[in-house]
């Protein structure tokens, strides 16, 4: 069974619902930067302070600050782990395989959560989180688009990537994902 794995995918695609029920099937540790920064802006944090606003217009954090808070809660462990919304460009790509490369624990699979753009908007503006408006669901898929979109080719390249159809109910995506590691 695989044991390091990263969810990618558009906002909106359910990355961290899927990360979750993995997380708890699985007892691996999930890691999701958007969640760990959403805690620190709760919280009030000096973190929480520089990141806020950029989160509520739906720009990326700076790189540096993401993979402090990855190598923080990245640990070494014997359970495995699940990487969600980390990386989310070429730059963080790197960073990450630099932290794993020390862990010596190497990603073995990419989970490439699909779903069309209309389903993803609808979704978003039902979640009805601080960053779901119209106008920060447009900057993010742009964003996604332009930066995050090329890890697709990247991982697929080397043959990490899995293709998953989104576009469905939670339980046969879930089995899906499961079969896929297996
Ligand atoms: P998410 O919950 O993954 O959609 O993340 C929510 C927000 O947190 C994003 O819109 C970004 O502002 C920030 N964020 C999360 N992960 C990253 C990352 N890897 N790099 C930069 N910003 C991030």
């Amino acid at each position: 069974m695989k044991k390091h794995l990263l969810f990618l995918g558009p906002p909106g695609a359910g990355k961290g619902t899927q990360a979750e029920l993995l997380s708890q099937s699985t007892s691996y540790l999930h890691l999701s930067t958007g969640e760990l920064l959403r805690n620190e802006v709760e919280l009030g944090t000096d973190l929480g302070k520089q990141v806020k606003d950029i989160m509520n217009k739906g720009k990326l954090v700076s790189d540096q600050l993401v993979l402090e808070i990855v190598k923080r809660n990245l640990k070494k462990s014997n359970k495995g782990w699940i990487l969600d919304g980390y990386p989310r460009n070429l730059l963080q790509v790197k960073s990450l395989n630099d932290v794993l490369r020390n862990l010596n624990q190497p990603l073995e699979m990419v989970f490439y959560l699909d779903i069309p753009d209309e389903v993803l908007i609808n979704r978003l503006l039902m979640r009805g989180r601080n960053d779901d408006n119209e106008e920060t669901i447009k900057t993010r898929l742009k964003i996604y688009k332009e930066t995050t979109e090329p890890l697709v080719e990247h991982y697929e390249k080397l043959s990490l990537l899995e293709y998953i159809n989104a576009d469905g109910d939670l339980k046969t995506i879930s089995a899906d994902i499961k079969r896929k590691m297996a």
